[in-house]
């Protein structure tokens, strides 16, 4: 296994692979300070998030359910489906130019705090192995040791846990997706009558025990398409880990004749604790994920030797160069507009949208027609056609009626079905006349009413709808 030189990193390829291309292993130590414990308190917080969010209902509903399978979605108290293309698209560019902004204005502090593979492999993972193996140096000697019954139970100790830990996460990132009531009813199944999803977790916990426990970094320098963005996406005012050549340089050992030494002592610690294996002092890089161990590793060597905080520190390029730094610049200006844009139509289209959709058209025959009602005269019959589109996550049973008033006056709903069965998310046609004595018309021949769409599990009106009649004038 060949392990990082930090004294000699190659400046032609990323620090973490040999001239052949093979992978070289970085074992970080462990750093204190402000942004580490900072971050200790983000990690358990979005851990804890993870795991409890699928627990939390809203209105009844998972309060973050991505039901792919069914197609159907809910997002803290909002459900939608499939078909409401609108609010899907304007919330995934609300997404993705949120994530835009935030890399403008302060560079990859999503790497390096929320993304889920850092606070991860940092907040459990790496914890695990300074936990059973030990420091990074403890690390090191075991990975380059001969097999041995010690190094054999430590190493089997360890990816036993990370196992776990990877169970856990597999079973919880799922519950998103099929729901976690769902999850549990079938963990207490035979595996047999569930093999989809069993297949589905199985493979999930073995991409998260590679990716988390071994591959690590790695993903982040030559597979995350968001660290290739990033270059496009920042500039000289965007906000990122930084060294300050200006004050550090030249560092210790390599000043010219009279030339007084600047504040890095060249003691190769910020490369130490670095998960990607760089040496921030060459500069931005593509390979860092701005995790900040190298200012708090900094920042103590600086205490050490009586010098100010903050040789690196979260800096923009021009603050570096002596500019000031501009905020607002026009891609930060135009990411701003376009997410006001964004988020300004995705909550009208949530305010105009409707869990139960009732489209009420007359029927293509005669508007109308006159039947005879015995002796007391004669009344009208006007045919509807109606279709209806259950938006929201629950079935529904309906009764089609009419006003007390509008009964009182002999107004009838004459349909083939008492009631309505909606699905959740499915949609309803049928048929349906109102029939009516002709006298009601009055001279313009036609008559406003509203029809009433009763929900039977609560016996309340759910919709009210408007609906014409029309019929001979009657007087
Ligand atoms: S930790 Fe600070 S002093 Fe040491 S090499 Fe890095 S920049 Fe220089
Ligand atoms: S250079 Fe510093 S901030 Fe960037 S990944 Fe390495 S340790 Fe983290």
């Amino acid at each position: 296994m060949k392990v990082l030189d930090q004294r000699n990193l190659p400046e032609d390829r990323p620090s973490t692979m040999d001239e052949s291309g093979r992978r070289v292993f970085v074992f970080p130590a462990a750093v204190s300070g402000f942004w580490r414990h900072a971050r200790t308190v983000v990690e358990i917080f979005l851990i804890i998030f993870f795991l409890v969010l699928p627990w939390i209902k809203i209105g009844g509903h998972q309060a973050l359910l991505l039901d792919i399978g069914n197609r159907r979605f809910s997002t803290f108290g909002l459900t939608f489906w499939a078909h409401d293309a609108p609010l899907i698209f304007f919330l995934l560019a609300f997404l993705a130019i949120g994530l835009a902004f935030i890399t403008a204005v302060w560079g990859r502090v999503w790497c390096g705090w929320a993304c889920p593979q850092t606070v991860f492999i940092d907040g459990v993972f790496r914890r695990l192995e300074y936990w059973i193996i030990g420091s990074h140096i403890q690390q090191r000697n075991l990975a380059k040791a001969p097999w041995n019954p010690g190094k054999f139970v430590k190493l089997s100790f360890l990816w036993s846990l990370f196992v776990i830990v990877s169970l856990v996460i597999a079973h919880s990132f799922l519950a998103y997706f099929v729901g976690a009531d769902r999850l549990v009813e079938m963990t207490q199944h035979n595996p047999g009558e569930n093999w989809t999803i069993f297949v589905v977790m199985a493979f999930t916990t073995a991409v998260i025990l590679f990716d988390f426990g071994w591959f690590r970094e790695q993903f982040c320098i030559i597979m995350c398409p968001y660290g290739r963005f990033q270059s496009v996406l920042m500039d000289d005012d965007s906000l990122t880990v930084s060294y300050d050549p200006v004050r550090g340089e030249p560092r210790r050992g390599s000043a010219g004749k009279g030339q007084k030494e600047g504040d890095c002592i060249n003691c190769y610690k910020c490369i130490d604790v670095c998960p990607t294996g760089i040496d921030i002092r060459r500069g931005l890089q593509l390979e860092c994920i701005g995790c900040t161990a190298c200012i708090d590793i900094c920042d103590e060597v600086m205490q050490k030797i009586d010098e100010p905080k903050g040789l690196i520190r979260y800096a923009t390029g021009s603050s570096l160069k002596g500019i000031a730094t501009k905020w607002l610049r026009p891609r930060v200006a135009i990411y701003s507009v376009l997410l006001v844009a964004v988020v300004g139509a995705l909550l009208f289209s949530v305010s105009k949208r409707e869990d139960i959709v009732v489209t009420v058209l007359r029927a293509k025959d005669n508007p109308y027609q006159v039947v005879s009602n015995g002796d007391e005269g004669e009344d009208v019959i006007n045919h509807f056609k109606m279709h209806m589109k259950n938006q929201s996550f629950d079935d529904l049973k309906l009764r089609v009626a009419l006003p007390a008033d509008w009964l009182a006056k002999n107004v009838e709903i004459i349909s083939q079905n008492k009631t309505v069965e909606l699905e959740a998310g499915k949609n309803v046609t049928l048929h349906f006349f109102v029939k009516f004595p002709k006298e009601i018309m009055g001279s313009e021949g036609m008559k406003n009413i509203t029809v009433d769409f009763i929900n039977l599990k609560d016996n309340e009106i759910l919709i009210e709808e408007d609906v014409k009649l029309v019929g001979p004038k009657s007087i």
